[in-house]
This record gives structure tokens, C-alpha cells and sequence, in this order.
């Protein structure tokens, strides 16, 4: 019972709040927002700080709802240990810090995400950290790339945004060789889609932003991996403060129950909207590796399951008009699918690679990627197949 007579109203509003009596164990998840936990004695804080002690003492450095979506995705993963953080980004600063010093070399794909090359390309400069930038599905390429002091090999499941897989065991066997490490980025995939660890991979990063959560309301990454790095990746979130907030850890985590559904109707729904685009006379080019057409199926098939992912990329045919003008038209055509720059929500949303993502690359080097102003990215979400088709039919009449 609290004590009404000697406390002041001063007193009462800093006292620290407590559940007492817990008899019953909750069937949601409780949210820990606490930034500091209160420690027994110098004896407790020391062994809980120095991890002698399991439990909780500051937010930075480890608190039960980051614990508990990492604890999820390791088993997601199949990893030996996995770890919550800021933002997709911050896995992968997370992965280069930890595991790369000044006069080491990275080896990129050439197709990774924008900012993930900046990341590996640019900052790792000014770090005076090497890297070579290659084709990844070019074995030979990635061979010639490794050097001696080549730590990270870094490539994605799918590639943004024409889809190119990369040969992810083949890969791993070569950086083994080398004593390189493989980290997968594996947002487009997901783990319905494919766990790259269980293919030979060391590391692999989730921008839980996408997918994972798949409602849009937080920004959240995740790092996993096999082998003996638990502890130095730890310390390397926690110094650095890229560790995750506890709050986007929960909302997450609420998302991350209906992976498995959002997946598979988004992936179904993504199959289905690739074959129906490939027969649109005003289309010239769908890529899907889920389609027998795409030039990597029989690897997707390889190495993804059932299920070949949510994105699908397609080029308008721009008969007689600019490229981004047909993009610019079915766009605004397309009222019902969002113009989004990101990807794995509920519903479908589009991107145009040209202005959004690729947009500081000139004309050549989109072509030499294969995107033109008239590409349009996908992600595929969970509606009906006959309300997207019924859209993108109508739609598709704005550049006939
Ligand atoms: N990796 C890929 C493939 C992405 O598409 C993104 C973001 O779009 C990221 C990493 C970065 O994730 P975040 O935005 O959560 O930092």
C-alpha cells in the first residue's frame, strides 16, 4: 500500500513507477522504455556492466524489447546471434566497424543500395579503408576484386532495382578462401524468401523498416550472423550509439507476427502481377525472378523456396513520348498506388528508380544498368489480385 501521510505531492510525482504484483504473465509483449534500470549494489552494477550478470543497466547497451526482436530474428535467421539496430544503415555501419580497420578492403556490389555505397564506398574512404565496387554475378569479377586484406564481400539477395541475384554460395566459398567475410543484405529477400547464412554467408542485415515490419512506422535494422562476433558487434553498437530505441523494437516486433502472411499473400500477389504485366502490350520489359523469362530463375529457384519476394520491376514502352514522360503519366494514372520511395508495406506502392533512388547516376550508367526514365519498381502488397490488376489495366490506358 502507498504511504498517503509523509510523502509531499513533490515526493510523490518523482517517485519511480513500479508494477508490484505481477501473478499473471502478459500475452502481449510489454514495452521497456526505461532509459536506466536501478542496480542493487556496486557489486550487482559491476557484474551486470561488465555482462558477469544477465540483466539490464542502460538503454544503449542493451534493453528487453531490442533482446527480444533480436532473439526473434536470430531463430528467423537460423543465426547464432543476431542484434537490433537504429536503422538498416546502422547494421551496416555496425558490420564495417566491427569487422574492418584503416588499410583493409571491402569488395561491393556494384548494384547495392545508394546509401549502402556511399556507406562502403565514400565514408569507408575517409576512413582509409579500400573497396572495389564489381558485378556480382560476375564470379570471375568478385575473384579478381580479393586482395589479402580484403575483410567484407558485400552483395544483396536481390538487387534494386532490376532484380539481379548473385550466386550467394559460390560467394561465400570464394571470400572463405580468401579469409573475407560474406554479409548478405537481404531487405528485398526477407527470410520467407531466403536465409542467406544457411548458403555459406558470415553476416547478414534486414533494414527491418521494410518487410519485417511492414507497416511503415518505424526505422529499425538488424545484423546476424554465425561464428564467435557477438560481443565486439555489441560493443560496437553501443559505442558508437547506433543501438536500437525500444520503442520501434515493440512496434516491430507487433509487425514481425504477421511476416509469414504478408509474405506470402505479397509474394503470391507479386507472381501473379508479373505474369499479367508480361501480356500488357504497353509494357516492354517485367522483371520477376519468379518468372520462368527472368535470366536467373533457375538460381532463384535454387536458392529461394517457394516464394520469389514482393518487388517487381517493369519499363513502360513510351511509344512516341519521352521515357519519364510515360512514367510521369501513368503515375499520376495510378492514383491508388502510392508513389513511395520505399518498399513492404501492407499495400502496394510504387518508386521510380530514375528520380528517386538512381538519381545522381547519369544516363549511362542507368542504361548500363538496364533502368530508363520509364521504370517503375514495385512493391506488391497484400490486396486482392483482381483489385491490382483492374488498377494497373486502367492505369496502363494513360500511355497506350
Ligand atoms: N538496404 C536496402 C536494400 C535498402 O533498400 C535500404 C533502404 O531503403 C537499406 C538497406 C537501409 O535501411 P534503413 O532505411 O532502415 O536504414
Amino acid at each position: 500500500m502507498a504511504d498517503k501521510k509523509t510523502k509531499s505531492v513533490a515526493d510523490l510525482c518523482a517517485e519511480p513507477w513500479r508494477v508490484d504484483h505481477m501473478t499473471t504473465t502478459p500475452q502481449s509483449a510489454p514495452l521497456y522504455l526505461a532509459s536506466v534500470y536501478q542496480c542493487d549494489s556496486p557489486d550487482q552494477a559491476r557484474q551486470l556492466l561488465k555482462g558477469d550478470q544477465p540483466g539490464y543497466v542502460y538503454q544503449r547497451d542493451g534493453n528487453p524489447n531490442s533482446d527480444m526482436l533480436a532473439q526473434r530474428c536470430q531463430l528467423l535467421h537460423q543465426a547464432d546471434w543476431a542484434v537490433a539496430t537504429s536503422s538498416g544503415m546502422s547494421a551496416l555501419s555496425a558490420a564495417l566497424l566491427a569487422f574492418c580497420k584503416t588499410g583493409d578492403h571491402v569488395v561491393v556490389s556494384r548494384d547495392l543500395y545508394g546509401r549502402t555505397l556511399d556507406l562502403l564506398v565514400s565514408e569507408t574512404a575517409r576512413l582509409g579503408i579500400a573497396s572495389t565496387a564489381v558485378g556480382a554475378c560476375d564470379l570471375q569479377q568478385v575473384q579478381d576484386a580479393l586482395r589479402p586484406e580484403t575483410k567484407l564481400l558485400v552483395v544483396e539477395t536481390i538487387s534494386n532495382p532490376t532484380l539481379k541475384l548473385c550466386d550467394l554460395k559460390q560467394l561465400a566459398e570464394m571470400a572463405h578462401a580468401n579469409g573475407t567475410l560474406l554479409l548478405v543484405d537481404n531487405t528485398f529477400a526477407s527470410p520467407t524468401v531466403c536465409r542467406p547464412l544457411e548458403l555459406g554467408a558470415d553476416l547478414v542485415v534486414e533494414s527491418l523498416t521494410k518487410i519485417m515490419n511492414g507497416h511503415s512506422d518505424g526505422i529499425l535494422g538488424m545484423l546476424a550472423g554465425n561464428g564467435d562476433h557477438f560481443n565486439r558487434v555489441k560493443q560496437v553498437i553501443s559505442i558508437w550509439g547506433t543501438s536500437a530505441s525500444a520503442f520501434d523494437c515493440w512496434m516491430t516486433a507487433r509487425g514481425l507476427s504477421t511476416l509469414h502472411l504478408r509474405a506470402e499473400r505479397a509474394s503470391e500477389n507479386a507472381l501473379q502481377l508479373a505474369e499479367h504485366l508480361s501480356g500488357c502490350s504497353q509494357i516492354e520489359q517485367v522483371l520477376y525472378p519468379g518468372l520462368p523469362k527472368h535470366s536467373q530463375h533457375a538460381l532463384a529457384q535454387q536458392q529461394f523456396g517457394q516464394q520469389f519476394g514482393s518487388i517487381v520491376t517493369f519499363t513502360l514502352k513510351a511509344a512516341g513520348i519521352a521515357p519519364e514522360e510515360a512514367a510521369t503519366r501513368f503515375i499520376a494514372a495510378a492514383k491508388e498506388i502510392p508513389f513511395c520511395p520505399s518498399l513492404g508495406e501492407l499495400s502496394t506502392t510504387l518508386s521510380h528508380p530514375a528520380s528517386t533512388s538512381h538519381r545522381n547516376l547519369s544516363e549511362a550508367e542507368l542504361s548500363q544498368l538496364g533502368i530508363s526514365g520509364a521504370t517503375i519498381r514495385l512493391s506488391v502488397g497484400t490486396e486482392s489480385i483482381k483489385h491490382l490488376i483492374s488498377v494497373f489495366d486502367e492505369s496502363l490506358k494513360s500511355v497506350e
